[in-house]
């Protein structure tokens, strides 16, 4: 029998409602019994086919050693290799990088591309630590999981607070075990080391395809389209650079310290270069500043929150106003927010479709560095728009047939992909 994690008893509603774990149940639950999968098959899809757990010593820079947690979970192996990012962050939990593991799953599946879902995660507080014991804490855990990944088995990727000079590392490390250079056991590495062009803009390129395809289903005309967008990191900077530059109207940006707004369009390029200058949005000339606690709740054509989870709850969720609701970030409404949602009208595109273009061209990089062949930006980004498009007509069509949301219909097409090459693969005894 499997040990179901416990829940914490003094969990508040909200609490529950706010932690990854529960969320992506609530989400699998729906999905299987729409689905009408058998309670084996449930099973099979709601367990991490594997977990390991690593304690991982390191020299620290004033002589002492001190021993650090890590994991690694592949939730799923039936389409390909399990695929996942990495984060370093001092609340990481084993059960928090399962939820995780399991979402690229889903993910994969529903752009089709031939992975599985994974996700590592090492406790440990980055802030603090210098990169030199950054590197030697990523050496090791490569190290103990050299094993457990690789181009066959299990591709890792960036993450919270780890990047490309991570992923150089890991390359490094495993290439050294593996006595060849072998570039295709991560991605999201630099360009020198076998990185794919368009990487850094793809989650957002990913955001711009996917809206203006569902601006096509409700006729709504670019150019008169009205948009706010939370967070103005790699995602949300990029959706918006890259919005603006199709005619979109960016009305407003919405940062931790600051909103902006101005009605007849941002001018992406200037604010960009404002918040260099002055290492924030706010007191932009070109606009006005608004209240930042409001701003998620204005009149517009699309919302992009691209920050954080849970920005859009069961507190909130009836004061959104947007008709087109394009989920950067992983995991920006809870499911207490849905049916709010589903009540005004809001058309989803939910997380695991809308920031799918990044996880897409990191199979891009990883199908380059097995052919040791690069391809150009454009090529990269016409193969991005071909998946990216048709995977949200596969999502939005099934919603239609099936009478479902879209964010329910995202699920049941990734597990019914999942599920079915589960089956034509048989139980391995
Ligand atoms: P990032 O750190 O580059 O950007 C996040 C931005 O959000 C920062 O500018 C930060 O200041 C801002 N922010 C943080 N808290 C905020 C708040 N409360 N209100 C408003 N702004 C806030 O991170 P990113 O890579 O752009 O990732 C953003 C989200 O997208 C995350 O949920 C991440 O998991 C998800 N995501 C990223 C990628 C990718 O390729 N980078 C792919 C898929 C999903």
């Amino acid at each position: 029998m499997i040990a179901e994690p416990a829940v914490p008893e003094a969990l508040s509603d909200l609490d529950q409602e706010l932690n990854p774990r529960l969320a992506a149940e609530a989400r699998f639950n729906e999905a299987a019994a729409k689905l009408g999968l058998d309670d084996g098959m449930c099973k099979v899809l709601r367990t991490p086919g594997r977990e390991v757990t690593v304690h991982i010593p390191v020299m620290m820079d004033d002589g002492k050693i001190e021993v650090f947690t890590g994991y690694r979970v592949q939730h799923s192996i039936a389409r390909g290799p399990a695929k996942g990012g990495i984060r370093y962050a001092p609340d990481v939990t084993l059960d928090e990088v399962r939820a995780l593991a399991s979402w690229m799953t889903w993910k994969c599946a529903v752009v089709n591309v031939p992975f599985g879902g994974g996700k590592g995660g090492v406790i440990c507080d980055p802030n603090i630590m210098s990169e030199g014991e950054l590197e030697r804490l990523t050496r090791r855990y490569t190290a103990d999981l050299f094993d457990f990944i690789g181009p066959e088995i299990d591709v890792p990727a960036p993450d919270m607070n780890t990047n490309e000079q991570t992923m150089a590392w890991i390359m490094d490390t495993y290439s050294m075990h593996r006595r060849q250079a072998t570039t295709a056991v991560v991605t999201g590495k630099p360009l020198a080391l076998g990185g794919s062009r368009g990487r850094s803009e793809a989650t957002g390129r990913g955001c711009l395809f996917v809206t203006r395809e569902a601006l096509k289903r409700l006729r709504l005309d670019p150019a008169n389209t009205r948009v706010v967008i939370q967070g103005f990191g790699n995602v949300g900077g990029m959706t918006a650079r890259l919005m603006a530059r199709e005619g979109f109207k960016i009305v407003s940006i919405i940062e931790w310290d600051g909103a902006v707004f101005n009605e007849n369009g941002l001018d992406i390029t200037a604010l960009t270069k404002h918040r260099k200058e002055t290492g924030s949005i706010a007191e932009f000339p070109e606009a006005t500043d608004i209240d930042r606690n409001e701003a998620l709740y204005q009149v517009c054509d699309v919302l992009v929150p691209a920050a954080k989870e849970n920005v859009i709850t069961s507190q909130n969720a009836h004061r959104i106003r947007a008709k087109v609701l394009c989920e950067g970030a992983n995991g920006p409404t809870t499911p207490g927010a849905d049916p709010a949602l589903a009540e005004n009208g809001v058309f989803v595109i939910p997380d695991i479709l809308a920031n799918a273009g990044g996880v897409t061209v990191s199979y891009f990089e990883w199908v380059q560095d097995r052919m040791g062949y690069f391809w150009n930006e454009s090529d990269v980004n016409n193969r991005l728009q071909e998946i990216m498009v048709t995977s949200f007509a596969d999502v939005v069509d099934f919603a239609a047939q099936r009478k479902v949301n879209n964010r329910t219909a995202a699920y049941m097409v990734a597990l019914e992909r999942v599920a079915h090459a589960i089956r034509l693969r048989g139980l391995y005894a």
